[in-house]
């Protein structure tokens, strides 16, 4: 039976690096020609760059293919071919679906797939569900609300392909989806770090339900960063008594990474679907080695509608310097994504990375899931206020928790915050992605 395998493809998960990187540059030479030839907003960029298809003959000559950044796309759509503009790729009537990205910097980008793209986007979220144990005998429930966004879409439809059940959680609101859980004893499920620990609140708070109780073995993650930052991952795991595994993916893009079962501290690049590469941010050097952060550059190498190549994802990520014990070849990012490149600010002239603040706060008992950083200028001086939520019974322990969170956040972080301790539930709550990181500097 295909369910006792190990791996999703046994041959391309156990490739040899140097296959992978074979396969890697024949796939790429493909995927430029047939972009090259199709889009109009590509060949300008590239005949103006002096690059042609047949350039490319090694992956060293990748780095000279201009990147893509968002904002090019948001200058070339909503024209013909309406409303894509001219980076699509295949006749309008080839196009099945609509997507867009969530908006948060700035105008959506529209996102076309034909059929052929989304059984790619599915066979793409197949690993991701494989490497993180779904098998047929799954029952997964998506606590997601169908809409115009990918989010769980994929991850849908490839737990489908797979052979699990799946209960589409839709419009039901959170108790109902907690209820339909417990119900059908679901055995997996899909959200955002944000969502399912407020799941896990709501339940408990609101229901008198103890969600380490429910059936739910494994989570799988996206949206945000929090399911490879430890302590939040801790949190989840204790709140549902399931693993939790974090995925990372987007819409431009595609499902390009997974943690499998292993849990080795990062993300394998799914290396035989994309090209990863990591530029250092200020001299746009190519990172090779591990332990040196930069900003990913990717090329998603089989998606043909609307085509991602070298595009600047400004997440910032590292190599890892093991292979995995798991057994797949293919490289992880240590860490999974640490953060977005427009995210990490520099305050008092040190870089802060949100999610260094994120990993002290949930590593603090009797603080509750949410938190909010506000970084200002006064005077000449930034300022960065850290508000956070004490749980009732650990009301009395405030002066503690404070003289820790101040030791921790300077060890990890070499800055000094504002520490407010706010009443429980006091906070903003999100309901799918959160801004907790509010940069009041930016607006000025
Ligand atoms: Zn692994």
């Amino acid at each position: 039976m295909y369910d006792k395998q190990k791996f999703w493809n046994p041959v391309l998960e156990t490739l040899p690096p140097e296959k992978i990187k074979q396969l890697q540059l024949n796939k790429f030479k493909k995927i430029f020609k047939w972009t090259y030839e199709r889009s109009k907003f590509h060949r300008q960029l590239y005949d103006n760059a002096g690059i042609k298809p047949g350039d490319i003959q090694s992956l060293d000559d990748v780095q000279r293919v201009p990147k893509v950044e968002k904002s090019m796309m948001q200058n070339i759509q909503r024209k013909a071919p309406f409303p894509y503009g001219e980076a699509l790729c295949v006749p309008l009537d080839e196009v099945t679906i609509f997507r867009q990205t969530s908006g948060t910097t700035g105008q959506p980008v529209y996102q076309p797939d034909t059929w052929q793209d989304w059984e790619w986007w599915m066979e793409c979220w197949s690993y991701i569900l494989w490497a993180q144990g779904y098998r047929p005998q799954d029952r997964v429930f998506i606590p997601f609300g169908y809409n115009i966004f990918v989010a769980f879409w994929a991850g849908h439809y490839a737990a489908e392909k797979i052979g699990c059940e799946v209960i589409p959680g839709g419009v039901l609101d959170t108790k109902a989806r907690i209820l339909k859980i417990q119900e059908l004893q679901a055995t997996a499920m899909m959200g955002t770090p944000t969502y399912i620990l407020g799941m896990a609140e709501t339940a408990r708070s609101k229901m008198d339900i103890d969600p380490s109780k429910l059936t739910i073995e494994k989570i799988t993650c996206a949206g945000e960063c929090g399911a490879s930052i430890p302590s939040t991952k801790k949190r989840m795991e204790d709140a549902w008594g399931a693993k939790v595994y974090d995925h990372a993916g987007a819409t431009e893009i595609g499902a390009w990474s997974f943690e499998c079962t292993e849990q080795p501290g990062g993300l394998h690049v799914n290396e035989a679907l994309f090209l990863v590469e990591i530029e250092d941010v200020e001299t746009g050097e190519i990172i090779e080695e591990h332990g040196r952060r930069g900003k990913m550059v990717i090329t998603a190498l089989d998606r043909m509608a609307q085509p991602c190549l070298r595009f600047d994802s400004k997440d910032v990520i590292e190599w890892a310097p093991e292979p995995c014990a798991c057994g797949r070849t293919s490289r992880l990012i240590k860490g999974g994504v640490v953060g977005r490149a427009d995210d990490i600010t520099k305050v008092k002239g040190v870089l802060l990375a949100p999610s260094a603040i994120e990993e002290v706060v949930r590593s603090i008992e009797g603080l509750s899931d949410e938190y909010e950083v506000i970084v200002e200028k006064v005077g000449d001086t930034d300022k960065i206020k850290l508000r956070v939520e004490v749980m009732p019974e650990a009301e009395d322990q405030c002066p503690l928790i404070e003289s820790e969170l101040v030791d921790q956040l300077r060890l990890k972080t070499n800055l000094r915050y504002d520490i407010e301790i706010c009443g429980c539930e006091t906070l903003p709550r999100y309901e799918v992605k959160a801004r907790r990181f509010k940069d009041l500097r930016k607006k000025e």
